[in-house]
């Protein structure tokens, strides 16, 4: 299959629930991304479903999962009503083999999805499968598994990792003891610069760049979408970048997002 057919791959930076109801220039970026592509199914890998074992959401009517407890209003009932698609959970099941992938008919959507996808598809008329994130895997697994469903962008599917690069909480609440002045914007300096040079390899191996990111990735789940876009890029496909990081409002809160293709 040429270029004109294949699907980009995305990672958005996904923030606050309250995202879900847009009005900001990270929203609008993610509004202006499906506005340009068109997917038939959308393949969400988000930092919220994290599970021991490799899980994929079968159902063809998932729920919204409100997984938050500090947000209240309009998106603690945020319904997102996008059918899913079982045969292409299937799908992803056989590409993984003989990775064991549970089909899972109780997750749903957990807000890394719906509050990406409702701005970016807000007609909820793309079908939506979700895969997690097992934790009891190393980064380079992530990276790896991800290269596997490359065949899903030649099938009209758009591949959706969903997290943060920058997500320290701690941070955000001023409970962090002290951090070193600069550190958000060497750090993304830092890898948009390793990024641009495609130097995966330093990326994946996150944990050795130095105190910088280990401010910025204090716990996996937030940066493990990134590795799987990272893992989906292929030799002639320079990264994009749909929205810069910085202005989130939130410290310890990077929300960069990027397309590949
Ligand atoms: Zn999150």
């Amino acid at each position: 299959m040429d270029r004109s057919t294949r699907l980009p791959v995305a990672f958005i930076g996904h923030g606050s629930p309250q995202n879900a109801l847009g009005g900001n220039r990270f929203t609008d970026a993610w509004r202006d991304f499906g506005a340009r592509v068109r997917p038939r199914a959308v393949l969400m890998i988000s930092a919220h479903w994290y599970t021991s074992g490799t899980r994929v959401t079968a159902s063809a009517r998932p729920r919204t999962n409100h997984d938050f407890v500090s947000f209240k209003g309009a998106v603690s009932s945020f319904e997102y009503p996008a059918p899913g698609d079982p045969a292409l959970a299937r799908r992803v099941r056989d590409l993984l083999a003989p990775l064991p992938v549970a089909l899972d008919d109780h997750w749903g959507y957990d807000h890394g999805a719906w509050n990406v996808l409702a701005n970016a598809y807000p007609k909820a008329d793309v079908p939506v499968v979700e895969l997690s994130l097992d934790r009891t895997q190393p980064p380079a697994f992530h990276y790896a598994l991800a290269g596997r469903l490359a065949p899903l962008r030649d099938e009209g599917v758009l591949i959706l990792g969903s997290g943060n690069v920058i997500h320290n909480q701690e941070i955000g609440r001023n409970a962090w003891p002290a951090e070193p002045d600069g550190w958000e914007q060497r750090f993304s300096d830092d890898l948009l610069r390793r990024l641009t040079a495609g130097d995966h390899a330093a990326l994946v191996a996150y944990e050795k760049l130095g105190p910088d990111a280990q401010l910025a990735i204090p716990t996996p789940d937030h940066y493990l979408p990134f590795l799987s876009v990272l893992g989906l890029q292929r030799s002639d496909e320079q990264p994009a970048i749909l929205v810069g990081g910085e202005g989130s409002g939130i410290n310890g809160l990077g929300m960069l997002s990027i397309a590949l293709g």
